[in-house]
């Protein structure tokens, strides 16, 4: 468990506990967050916080940035490092600010962009019509097809008749791997951007069990609190100069204004963390892991999104499965101190406030140090519980079990075995 705090302000340090203590004893299968290292929070707790600096190391607006121009050039080089990059600005408060730079980098408002579309797996920012990637640009989507599955033919076909400024890939609820170099084939072929969004992969991706897209993408963007297990933020990565300067105008003065040093701090030394062996470790046994728990539902005829995964998620169709849908399934587990996100599945027909799946994800709960046999047990769990929710005793019995299992595997304070 995390250290405890006391404030003077002992309103928001309630919650703040309280939210701590929600953390330590939930099973969080919630496939975007982690549980981050003692050291990434105290930098993010850092006197970092008071510094302004607009501008980049060596060039800011202000004084006294001697030391976070050092800060923030070491987190570039590591990430640098990590991605096999040659530029990387590392200022992008979220992933989809750092979208809206991107897209502002490369892009005239108006122009024509193609991504996968939200209810294949695909994000917001990805062309959604109430993002801002929907609203200022002209927005195409693909979709997987039947199985679940990327169909690279399919999408070329549809850039030959869009003809798009830009293809973006890599998503939110894709579970199968993304082939970066079909993606560049198909936009040689239509001459447009391609921009890789690896911000659920990159974890896998720094371990080398996922293609890297660097050799094929003109941008890359990735959020570093995913798979990545750093503080919240984002970071932009290219290999080619020119783009690099764009993006860099475009997330200061595009899009923000001062960086968060405090969070630049905390990203770099998130990247000190994924440097170490021990991360390599733990991206292998987040995916075995992820393959034993999506096994474990297939096994009992539960339908999966594209079949067995082949990262760290997975999405279940819950309405054809159980009967209930998304938000329904997601209040059950709930009740038994499960964390799940509902999801919209391809060609959902309820809304994106319904949805007939959830997505689940194995990057937090391995963190804590879950193995094949403890994603067993949940998986059996969570489809008991799901069969049965109407069944209260039943739910109360699991409930106490859950909290048996978080309990044995409490929040690790590092993630450095020394
Ligand atoms: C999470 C995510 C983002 C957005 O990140 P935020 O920090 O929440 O803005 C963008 N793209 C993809 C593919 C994501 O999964």
């Amino acid at each position: 468990m995390y250290k405890k705090i006391s404030l003077d302000d002992k309103e928001i340090a309630q919650y703040i506990n309280l939210e701590n203590e929600r953390q330590e004893n939930n099973i969080e299968l919630i496939a975007s967050e982690n549980y981050v290292s003692e050291d990434v929070l105290r930098a993010a707790g850092s006197c970092l916080t008071n510094k302004y600096g607009e501008g980049y190391p060596g060039k800011r607006y202000y004084g006294g940035c001697e030391n976070v121009d050092e800060i923030e050039k070491i987190a570039q080089e590591r990430a640098k490092k990590l991605f096999n990059v040659n530029f990387v600005n590392v200022q992008p408060y979220s992933g989809s600010v750092a979208n809206a730079a991107v897209y502002m980098s490369l892009l005239n408002p108006g122009d024509k962009v193609l991504g996968l579309s939200l209810d294949s797996g695909g994000h917001l920012s990805h062309g959604y019509r109430i993002s801002f990637s929907g609203l200022f640009y002209e927005s195409f989507s693909y979709s997987v097809d039947e199985s679940g599955l990327l169909n690279y033919d399919e999408i070329l076909k549809i850039a030959k008749e869009i003809k798009p400024k830009m293809i973006i890939c890599g998503y939110s609820a894709y579970s199968q791997i993304v082939h970066f170099d079909k993606f560049r084939k198909i936009c040689d072929e239509v001459n447009a951007y391609l921009f890789a969004d690896i911000s659920h992969i990159s974890g896998p991706i720094i371990a080398g069990l996922h293609p890297s897209p660097s050799p094929y993408a003109d941008v890359i963007m990735t959020t570093t609190h995913k798979t990545l297990r750093g503080t919240r933020g984002a970071i932009i990565m290219t290999n080619n100069e020119e783009i690099y300067k764009k993006i860099n105008r475009s997330v200061f003065p595009g899009y923000q204004g001062g960086p968060l040093f405090h969070q630049i701090a905390a990203k770099a030394v998130s990247f000190y963390e994924a440097l170490q062996p021990e991360f390599k470790q733990y991206q292998e046994q987040l995916i075995t892991n992820c393959k034993v728990f999506c096994q474990t539902f297939i096994n009992k005829g539960v339908k999966v999104i594209s079949g067995l995964t082949k990262n760290h998620l997975f999405m279940l169709d819950v309405k054809s499965s159980y009967g209930i849908t998304g938000k329904e399934a997601t209040e059950i587990l709930s009740k038994i101190n499960i964390t799940v996100n509902k999801n919209s599945i391809p060609n959902d027909t309820e809304n994106p406030m319904i949805t007939s799946g959830i997505r689940l994800g194995t990057a937090a709960m391995t963190s804590r140090g879950f193995k094949e046999d403890e994603f067993i047990i949940i998986a059996n769990l969570i489809d008991k519980a799901l069969r049965e929710s109407k069944n209260e005793a039943l739910l109360i019995m699991i409930k106490k079990e859950i909290a048996k299992l978080a309990n044995a595997f409490p929040i690790k304070r590092t993630y450095i075995n020394r």
